[in-house]
């Protein structure tokens, strides 16, 4: 059994300004952390996929923001449209 990364078969979209991380999902499609950075309460994530963000808050530190970004995009099975 291959342990490669799967690449994804859609194309990668733009890297937005404040990109921090990008994570490929199950679906083939992108989360995106953006923000400020560790040391700021400005990061969020945003779908690519499904078009779901953060809630709450909406808006969190990275260490928050990171495990429910990484979680997301395990479970989100959409595809991009675009
Ligand atoms: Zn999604």
């Amino acid at each position: 059994m291959s342990t490669a990364v799967r690449t994804s078969a859609f194309t990668e979209p733009d890297r937005p300004k404040g990109l921090l991380i990008r994570f490929v999902t199950t679906g083939g499609s992108y989360v995106d952390v953006t923000g400020h950075g560790e040391h700021f309460v400005t990061n969020r994530w945003t779908c690519h996929g499904c078009g779901d963000a953060s809630r709450t808050p909406e808006e969190d530190y990275l260490f928050r923001i990171r495990p429910d970004a990484n979680n997301h995009a395990t479970a989100c099975r959409a595809i991009p449209l675009t």
